[in-house]
């Protein structure tokens, strides 16, 4: 054997073991995602005791479905009074967390994730999306959703309400709907689905989750015409359209008892508020104290979202819905708008949401509240943006005049608008409403005029009178 043959020999005979070894040894099976934090409804909400507007809804399915629910909370609730104590801020966020914990470990729900969000008073999405640095709270909800991986996704209302109208609700809102729509595509957040190079080291470098599709989205409203324990009143319902929740979706009754622990619906929600006494707590202790649980007792109304696995609107939740994965669904995103001639709009945060529902294929929620709504704040102000836009290729002056039932006063630096051809001229009113009186409904408009030639107009309906709004 010459010295060549002899070492190609050699290293066919290494070559050979190294495979035959390999060969022989069969790699463990790969980890399944942890079912320990599996959810069939996750519900994304803005603050502690959010959970109590849709409690007795969440008590049925986690108590006699035995659905799996798992919540999140995009913040600690840090905004605010405190009605139990003298903490405030940073440290009442604390106390509410706990508080949260506590209200929902009773039912088996204990896959609860707080975001760092902070509690922002206000009437803008825009505002508490900006505040809580909307990027960083996409990844983290997308992220949980794929830990998750929930069949339905229940969240506040995108829309613009007169109610509570919380821009922390609306944003919440918006965040559950984009993780919805993103958490199945493995170009959104890529690290969190790329596997890990090394699991069981330190050199694991990315998250090894898997995209999730959610099959279906569900939303609930704070607006004063649907039950809620906390501002709930009928009373107010616009005289100028249908209510929201008439036949739009599945309704549950909060007076059925519960199989599992033999009380209504009702009572087991005024029990869950009693933990959070921090905020409204006492509605639940009073309720519980006497007995009377008719605070409580209004259905829970939901409003659809969207079915990607069928079922009827107003079936129920799980209706269509079984285990397992569906594939992606693409939505249609934004697409480039065209505007030919003059034109006068509501500004945001009324024109996002119109682009939003577009882009994540919620069209049927623009029939919901058709005309703009808007409440004052405590001190009667009232600021409302439009836009005057000019699709024309001349320069255009446009004219704004407003048409305000009696006792309003609009204060607006300008009354004529220099657009440029292709501009958009962002256009602020501020409005003081009359000394308040009863709580009612009225419309104001405003028209747009290039010369003699109408250029649009637009309605506002403003809910105003002794109950003022958030600040703005
Ligand atoms: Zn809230």
């Amino acid at each position: 054997m010459t010295f060549e043959t002899f070492r190609s020999a050699t290293v066919t005979l290494a070559f050979c073991l190294a495979m035959c070894a390999a060969q022989a040894q069969v790699a463990p099976s790969l980890p399944q995602p942890d079912d320990r934090y599996k959810a069939d409804l996750l519900l994304v909400v803005a603050h502690p005791d959010d959970d109590v507007v849709i409690g007795g809804y969440l008590a049925r399915i986690a108590l006699d479905q035995h659905k799996r629910v798992a919540v999140v909370y995009c913040t600690r609730g840090d905004g605010g009074g405190n009605s139990a104590g003298f903490e405030a801020g940073a440290a009442l966020g604390q106390l509410r967390e706990i508080e949260a914990r506590r209200a929902l470990a009773g039912w088996g729900i204990e896959n609860v994730w707080f975001l760092n969000g902070h509690d922002t008073p206000g009437q803008n999405v825009l505002r508490s999306l900006d505040s809580w640095n909307h990027g960083l709270a996409l990844d983290e909800v997308i992220r949980i959703v794929r830990i998750a991986r929930p069949e339905v996704i229940l969240t506040w209302l995108p829309d613009p309400v007169v109610g509570e109208n919380h821009e922390d609700h609306q944003a919440s809102a918006v965040l559950a709907v984009e993780a919805f729509d993103a958490a199945g595509d493995p170009t959104r957040f890529p690290g969190q689905v790329s596997p890990p190079r090394d699991r069981t080291g330190m050199a694991n470098l990315t998250e090894g989750l898997r995209p999730w599709q959610p099959k279906k989205l569900y939303f609930f409203s704070d607006a004063f015409e649907v039950f809620g324990p906390y501002w709930h009143d009928p009373a107010v319902k616009s005289p100028f359209r249908k209510a929201i929740i008439d036949g739009t979706g599945p309704t549950y009754r909060n007076t059925d008892i519960s199989t599992s622990r033999h009380k209504s619906y009702a009572q087991l929600m005024a029990e869950q508020q009693t933990f959070y006494l921090t905020q409204e707590g006492e509605i639940g202790v009073k309720a519980v104290r006497s007995g009377s649980y008719a605070g409580f007792e209004d259905p829970m109304h939901l409003i659809p979202g969207k079915s990607l696995v069928g079922g009827s609107a107003t079936g129920d939740v799980f209706e269509g819905v079984s285990q397992g994965p569906i594939d992606f669904a693409r939505v249609r995103g934004y697409e480039a708008e065209t505007r030919s001639g003059l034109s006068f709009e509501i500004g945001d945060p009324w024109r996002f949401y119109a682009l939003f529902w577009k882009a994540h294929d919620l069209d049927g929620l623009a029939q919901l509240i058709p005309v703009p709504e808007a409440t004052p704040d405590e001190s009667g102000k009232l600021t409302l943006d439009f836009l005057a836009c000019n699709g024309t290729a001349d320069a255009a002056e446009i004219a704004i005049e407003p048409r305000l039932p009696a006792g309003w006063t609009e204060r607006m630096a300008y009354s004529r608008y220099p657009v440029r051809p292709g501009e958009c001229y962002p256009i602020q009113a501020q409005l003081a409403a009359p000394p308040a009186g009863e709580s009612h409904w009225e419309e104001l408009t405003w028209t747009a005029m290039a010369g003699a030639k109408p250029a649009g107009s637009v309605t506002v309906r403003v809910f105003a009178g002794k109950n003022g709004g958030l600040p703005q």
